[in-house]
């Protein structure tokens, strides 16, 4: 037992239920690593503290996998969301959309996304990619949910269209841009997620800016089952690592991993309302 108490406020753990082939198959993930019981990974990251986890959705099956995985199960919620690799199929798709703008209703959805611009991979189109923020930032507003940005070698794009809104309040996932590309998210009130990349960058400017982000603003995550943290790199990811990035973050910021622990988790309240 532990008196640290943490969030992990981005995994993929309803996943293990989810279809492990087909258009979306993460699922054969998990099972590669023998993992097919979410329960356990629950009861795991319970044992070190982390008794709160928030299941991310990246397509409109998966988001529905996502509420219906959190239903029942105490210490979890979901965040619906069209991931923008996955922004293709769904640009004329009203009917999957509609169905999904259905789910933003049911009581444990915390937040939309993910959801953002990715220009590293661009498995969608950025044309796609930006119909299919809009539509859910549109989403967010009417619900009154935060959001879970994904934004990968975009920000030039993504803040003008950020900005057109007001009153969008939400996360940029998987943070590891620049400290001026932090000013810019500062700028904006939005929270700052940090995950397992943090253990092992070798770059020195996004350290920089994982150092500078106020801990107030500062949310932790795992997105399980990827980006697992050093020195377990090569296993597969859990919310029961997001203790390994809280250490780390703790040590690079010369932060008390309870001060660490305690705040972050305090964000996550207040961003969710959890
Ligand atoms: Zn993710």
């Amino acid at each position: 037992m532990t008196d640290v108490h943490l969030t992990d406020t981005h995994c993929h753990i309803h996943e293990i239920l989810g279809p492990a082939k087909g258009e979306y198959p993460v699922a054969a993930r998990w099972h590669k690593a023998d993992i097919t019981d979410p329960d356990s990974v629950l009861r795991a990251a319970r044992e070190v503290g982390v008794n709160r986890v928030v299941c991310v959705g990246c397509t409109v099956e998966d988001s529905a996998l996502a509420v219906e995985f959190v239903q029942e199960r105490e210490g979890a919620w979901a965040s619906i969301g069209i991931h923008p690799h996955e922004a293709d199929r769904y640009v004329r798709d009203q009917a999957a959309l509609d169905r999904f703008a259905a789910l933003a209703l049911h009581p444990k959805v915390v937040a939309v996304g993910e959801c953002g611009l990715d220009y590293y991979y661009t498995h969608s189109t950025p044309e796609a990619q930006t119909e299919i923020l809009h539509f859910q930032m549109q989403l967010a507003l009417k619900h009154n949910l935060p959001m879970v940005f994904h934004v990968r070698d975009a920000f030039a794009d993504f803040w003008p269209i950020f900005d057109q809104y007001q009153g969008i309040r939400g996360v940029i996932h998987s943070f590891t841009a620049t400290r001026a590309d932090l000013d810019e998210v500062m700028k904006r009130g939005l929270y700052v997620g940090l995950n397992g990349i943090m253990t092992f960058s070798k770059d020195l400017e996004q350290l920089a800016a994982a150092k500078a982000v106020p801990l107030e603003r500062m949310v932790l995550e795992t997105d399980a089952p990827f980006l697992t943290p050093a020195p377990i790199r090569g296993t597969i990811c859990q919310p029961k690592h997001v203790v390994m990035t809280a250490e780390f973050l703790a040590h690079l910021r010369g932060e008390s991993l309870t001060e660490l622990a305690k705040t972050t988790s305090v964000n996550a309240t207040k961003l969710f309302g959890i």
